[in-house]
């Protein structure tokens, strides 16, 4: 029996098994897919269980749930599906590992319908579609230009739980590292936002007293010296031109953002190429994009070459490299991965020492983990041994599919150091980089004592919330650091929130602008 439209809800979900209270940085897609859902059916009813799980007598026969999944949280979103579609609820799968594996979704997660690619225009019709009892198995969102992107609805934001906001500004990486899914699922053409729409979205969200702004972006210099002086070895006037255009957008933008209140904080993605360009740097600090995510990746060429990031550096040139972000006033945070198979015993200690010579502001280390998507697992999945291996009952090539305590920290046999050996080393250079005395040191990079106690307080919550919930494998160690996560959360929060400018107003637009 359907329920009358007046009461039928929409419900879009963020899973995760770990909840804080809290959360550093608000995961964007739940608010745009909020925008786009539009108010036929109320407000969208959002839940985020970073900050708390999902209750589900919120949920009624006939309402529609979309849950966001990447492979991280796949397990626990179908859990979330199996016992929604037991109530009545319509659901509904997106997001990275649902657009991988839409069968998946189906089978495990009893999904109605599952989107691929883009949801920003599609979803309206998938909730029409469901709400007419009628809904497809699988829906194609495709990859939109970067002019249709969905601006987001802050309004519905919770009252102070998140520390950063986030913005995105391009999708799309040119690159094509062996590790990562980004270039395969959201493709290698940058597609960029129009200015006016960022900017307006980031007034919006310095009026509700928001400082810390992530750009949410998969790379946010997508044209290189290199790209530029390929096209011209070609000849390529067209493509020089696409080029030059992307990278002129890329200016215009941090034009404008440099015009915004002072006590904004941008943080982004970056290459490491972009040191190689002293003008964009300069344009960033401008702009006041103070931080980037670098993918260091490996401090040997050998690991370099593991990975098919043979445009990064290695040595003494890395660390010049990386040193010329923080002479241009950008404070970097290193990405750095474990269990390459040129890694040895020295390379946890070897790469913490260089973090340390190379000014690096935050780093961190990850394991090698073949993601579905990437290069690295197709080729992981493909040999012969790996086929028969299961892990209770489950396959190993769907490790996702592992309940999180039985699921193993390394996929890959390593030719000189045990699996553990890895592991253990892992956790020991976070606890390296991230001890009081590093932290305090390091925390010398901002002037007042209450920015250092704020550095201080939120390096110490990323390493609990992400090297001890990630890599340690006693249960007992992955509870007390959520709890500790949870505490300093609280603690930080207040720290990054700013005082509420309702009265700001778009640069350039003297006029109360719509958000859109
Ligand atoms: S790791 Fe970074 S640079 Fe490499 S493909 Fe992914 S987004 Fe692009």
């Amino acid at each position: 029996m359907r329920w009358k439209e007046s009461v039928l809800r929409v419900h879009l979900v963020n899973p995760s098994t770990q909840s804080f209270g809290v959360a550093v940085i608000t995961p964007r897609w739940l608010y745009v897919l909020a925008a786009a859902t539009g108010t036929r059916w109320g407000d969208p009813h959002i839940v985020d269980e970073t900050l708390d799980p999902l209750d589900l007598d919120t949920i009624a026969p006939g309402d529609v749930v979309g849950i966001g999944i990447h492979t991280g949280n796949a397990l626990r979103g179908y859990e979330l599906g199996r016992a929604l579609r037991k109530r009545g609820a319509w659901v509904v799968y997106g997001g990275i590992h649902a657009t991988l594996f839409p069968d998946e979704a189906a089978t495990e997660g009893l999904a109605h319908a599952v989107v691929r690619g883009d949801g920003d225009l599609i979803w309206p019709r998938v909730v029409e579609d469901c709400f007419a009892e009628r809904p497809s198995a699988v829906y194609d969102g495709g990859r939109i230009g970067g002019d249709q992107f969905t601006s987001a609805r802050w309004d519905l934001l919770p009252d102070r739980r998140y520390m950063w906001a986030s913005v995105q500004t391009v999708r799309g990486c040119p690159k094509h590292c062996s590790f990562c899914s980004v270039w395969r699922t959201d493709g290698q053409e940058p597609r960029q936002r129009a200015v006016d729409r960022v900017v307006r979205e980031i007034v919006e969200l310095r009026r509700l007293g928001f400082r810390f702004v992530a750009l949410a972006d998969d790379n946010f210099y997508p044209v290189t010296f290199d790209d530029l002086a390929q096209a011209r070895r070609r000849a390529d006037p067209t493509r020089i031109r696409e080029l030059e255009a992307l990278r002129e957008e890329r200016f215009a933008l941090m034009a404008r953002l440099a015009e915004l209140p002072d006590d904004l904080v941008f943080y982004t993605q970056i290459t490491m190429e972009a040191a190689e360009d002293p003008e964009f740097l300069d344009a960033m600090k401008r702009a006041k994009i103070l931080g980037a995510l670098v993918g260091v990746e490996s401090v040997t060429l050998a690991g370099l070459k593991d990975v098919y990031k043979g445009f990064n550096l290695a040595g003494d040139e890395l660390v010049a490299r990386l040193r010329t972000f923080r002479r241009h006033g950008i404070h970097v945070l290193g990405s750095f991965i474990f269990g390459l198979q040129s890694d040895t015993p020295k390379t946890f200690d070897a790469t913490v020492a260089l973090a340390e010579r190379a000014d690096l502001t935050f780093a961190q280390f990850v394991l090698l983990t073949p993601f579905p998507g990437t290069v690295d697992f197709d080729k992981w999945a493909a040999e012969q041994h790996r086929l028969g291996t299961v892990v209770d009952g489950i396959p190993i090539t769907q490790h996702w599919l592992i309940p999180e305590d039985r699921r193993p920290r390394l996929y890959t046999a390593h030719p000189t150091m045990s699996l553990e050996e890895i592991r253990v080393g892992t956790q020991h250079a976070w606890d390296r980089f991230y001890s009081w005395r590093q932290v305090w040191r390091r925390s010398g990079v901002v002037e007042s004592l209450r920015a250092r106690l704020a550095f201080v307080l939120v390096s110490k919550l990323y390493r609990q919330m992400y090297a001890n919930t990630g890599i340690a494998t006693d249960s007992a160690r992955v509870q007390r650091s959520a709890r500790w996560a949870r505490w300093i959360g609280h603690a930080c929060r207040r720290l990054f929130l700013g005082k509420p400018m309702p009265e700001l107003l778009v640069p350039g637009e003297p006029l109360e602008p719509a958000v859109n």
